[in-house]
Order: C-alpha cells, then sequence, then structure tokens
C-alpha cells in the first residue's frame, strides 16, 4: 500500500517514513501543502497522513481540495494538542480521522489500519449508507434524517458509520473499539456506551427512533426499517436496555 506523509517537521516527517516503510507500506513524504496536492494528483495513495499546520496551504484547505477534486483517498489528520482537535471535529474538512500530537508511532500504525479496514482501498467516492430515513455520507462527513441534518463529532460519526455498515449484525463493544478506535487503545471499553447514548440522543430522542438496539450481552445492532420485521414497532414499546446509566455523554 502507498501512503503519502504530509509534515513539515523534516525530523517527525522521516520517523514517520522510516516506521511505515518497516511496516511494508511504501511511503511518500511532501512537506507543504502545495507539494502535497500535487502529489496526491500525480498518484493513486491508498492513504494520506496529513498534518495540519502546513507552510504555504494548510492541512484543512488540503483535505477539503482533495474532496473539491474528487480525490476520496482516506485522510488521518494530524492535530495538535492544543485544542485544534476540538476544532477539527467541528469543522467539515472531510479528514477521515484525527490524530492528536504528540502521539506514539503504535498508535499511528493502529489507527491508520483502522482507516484502511473502514474505508478499504480505492479513490472511489464512498456510497451513501441508508437505513430507513436515516443515511449517512461518508464522503461528505454528513447524516441526514430525511432532509435534517444531524451534527456528530468524528467518533459519534465512525461509530454510526461502523454500525450502518453491518446494519442487522450484532456489533459488540470489542469491534466497535478495534475498528472506530484501534486495537492499543487502552481507555474504558464502556467509553463505547457513551458515545451510543450520545448517538440515542442525537438521532433516537430527536426523531422517536430506534435506530441502535442494546442485545444484552452481546452489543449493538442498528435496526434497518428496510429489513427488520413489520413488528418491530419504530418507537419501541420502552423496553429498551440503555446498560449502566451512570455514563453521560457530552455532545
Ligand atoms: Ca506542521
Amino acid at each position: 500500500m502507498r501512503i503519502l506523509v504530509v509534515e513539515d517537521e523534516t525530523a517527525m516527517a522521516e520517523s514517520l517514513r522510516t516506521g511505515l516503510e518497516a511496516e511494508g507500506f511504501a511511503v511518500d513524504v511532501a512537506a507543504d501543502g502545495e507539494e502535497a496536492l500535487w502529489y496526491a494528483d500525480e498518484v493513486a495513495y491508498d492513504a494520506i497522513i496529513l498534518d495540519l499546520m502546513l507552510p504555504k496551504v494548510n492541512g484543512f484547505v488540503v483535505c477539503r481540495t482533495l474532496r473539491d477534486n474528487d480525490n476520496w483517498t482516506p485522510v488521518l489528520m494530524l492535530t495538535a494538542k492544543d485544542g485544534h482537535l476540538d476544532e477539527a471535529e467541528g469543522l467539515d474538512t472531510g479528514a477521515d480521522d484525527y490524530l492528536t500530537k504528540p502521539f506514539s508511532f503504535v498508535v499511528l500504525l493502529a489507527r491508520l489500519r483502522a482507516l484502511l479496514r473502514r474505508r478499504g482501498r480505492g479513490q472511489e467516492r464512498p456510497t451513501v449508507l441508508r437505513a430507513g430515513a436515516l443515511s449517512l455520507d461518508p464522503a461528505r462527513r454528513e447524516v441526514h434524517h430525511g432532509d435534517e441534518p444531524v451534527a456528530l463529532t468524528a467518533k459519534e460519526f465512525a461509530i454510526l458509520e461502523y454500525l450502518m455498515r453491518r446494519a442487522g449484525d450484532v456489533a459488540s463493544k470489542a469491534d466497535i473499539m478495534a475498528n472506530v478506535w484501534d486495537f492499543n487503545f487502552d481507555g474504558d471499553p464502556n467509553i463505547v456506551e457513551v458515545y451510543i447514548r450520545s448517538l440515542r440522543k442525537k438521532i433516537d430522542e430527536r426523531f422517536a427512533l430506534t435506530t441502535i438496539e442494546t442485545v444484552r450481552g452481546a452489543g449493538y445492532r442498528l435496526i434497518d426499517p428496510a429489513t427488520s420485521r413489520p413488528e418491530t414497532e419504530p418507537n419501541g414499546t420502552g423496553n429498551r436496555s440503555d446498560g449502566p446509566s451512570d455514563a453521560r455523554a457530552e455532545g
């Protein structure tokens, strides 16, 4: 697989190149935003690791320009620890995931692999996912219920995307962790519950739906009205299990 690393700090760029090459990736390095756009135009990369703060053209603009030019290569955006992450999550940059500096190479590698698994190879525009009136556009990073836009954070979006891709099947917390975070995430697996709760608040409660079902002891399942049985009432009957009730999500 061929990766483009866009990073103006030479030491960081070279350490990423060395590490990724040791893992079997082919790596090109661009030192500024203009060079990044040139490379991305010339080569079909499997993924782009894109620093946010860059000379000439910053990472936000690089990513937006790629998408405007119909380039859908998965982008892992590197952000600083001083609040750019929140900023990045709030902006529609078209990046697929974010990693805050400083990070360990092991974590970067895991996030990159999770991204490649999630998005697969290729330059094609990802298909819009649908479940009933709910639609998720992986390329535009947009979620709608009917015509109503639903604003989600990057992690909420990634979890919903994962559940929608396997609508009707049960996803365990471990599945979700492995695909949305990475194998080396050492936090509490119950973090998944926090995000599920937040998604339910933003989608199910807002639109009076039961979209994400808890399968006790197994995980979560996205209910697709198109494939579920008719007796599954969209409004539910109040017996939905939410698991432990002490978790609270901040949007
Ligand atoms: Ca930089």
